[in-house]
């Protein structure tokens, strides 16, 4: 009865046979590496969805290290929250040679007693799990640092914004979209008309920033709201690419 289900061609030619029993088991216990990328808009349950993948990741206890743009140039524990207030702790780090430094337990963090059983080849510590939050932040290093844990057999699950605040593609996010085995793109809610927000609007004072405002801004006292494509509003061009109404009138001209 078996073999009935065999196909006939594969017992009377070279093609290789269907995997079977042990065989099929020896394969499923191969680590396969994956990069994973949580995108979108703030406010859009990126954060909330690392958290919710790291936290079953360490239910099932597997190694699990968390990754987040240190917004001084220190390290410390720091912790990945979401707008809804869930949390899980994090390191905070500068940029990607630092997240490789402690990755391979060039650092201190690692180096401790209590990892040293997982390590790799005796040389790198071992995780299943690497989790980075807000890589927009990082540097663009970040993206072959995290194809070479992939290749080792880490998942690496990595959480940004696809968009600037001008809604222009973010740094290195576009590439690692490419590069990803799993994407999901969320949405958030419009705060002018409840509609799938799928980018971030920032305001100074109330206002629409500028396009030629710097992408980081740091100290100043701007917020930030999510907007469908249709209320997303830029001030300072003529030359709006993909938020024209449908009125006719772009909704960043001055
Ligand atoms: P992100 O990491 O994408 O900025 P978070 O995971 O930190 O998002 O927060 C998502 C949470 O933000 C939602 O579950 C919701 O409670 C809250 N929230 C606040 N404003 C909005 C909005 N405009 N649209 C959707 N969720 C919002």
């Amino acid at each position: 009865m078996e073999n009935a289900k065999i196909p006939y061609m594969f017992k009377h030619t070279s093609h290789p046979r269907p995997l079977e029993g042990k065989h099929l088991q020896q394969i499923q216990h191969v680590q396969q590496g994956q990069l994973e990328l949580i995108v979108g808009p703030m406010f859009s349950g990126k954060s909330e969805e690392l958290i919710r993948r790291v936290t079953r990741a360490l239910i099932a206890k597997q190694n699990v290290v968390v990754f987040k743009p240190a917004l001084d140039d220190r390290y410390h524990a720091s912790a990945v929250a979401s707008h809804n207030g869930r949390s899980v702790a994090a390191h905070a780090v500068q940029d990607s040679h630092h997240i490789r430094q402690l990755l391979e337990g060039e650092s201190p963090l690692f180096a401790a007693p209590d990892h040293s059983s997982n390590r790799l080849n005796n040389q790198i510590p071992h995780f299943d799990v690497i989790a980075i939050d807000e890589i927009q932040f990082f540097d663009p290093r970040v993206v072959e640092l995290a194809l070479q844990w992939v290749c080792l057999g880490a998942r690496v699950i990595v959480a940004g914004l696809d968009l600037d605040f001008r809604g222009e593609p973010f740094s290195m996010v576009p590439e690692l979209l490419a590069r990803a085995e799993h994407v999901d793109k969320l949405s958030a809610i419009c705060m002018i008309c409840g509609a799938p927000a799928t980018r971030t609007q920032r305001l100074i004072g109330g206002n629409p920033a500028r396009f030629d405002d710097p992408i980081v801004m740091v100290g100043a006292s701007e917020s930030y709201e999510a907007r469908c494509r249709m209320h997303h509003e830029i001030l300072g061009t003529a030359d709006v690419k993909d938020n024209a109404r449908g009125d006719g009138i772009s909704a960043g001209r001055i």
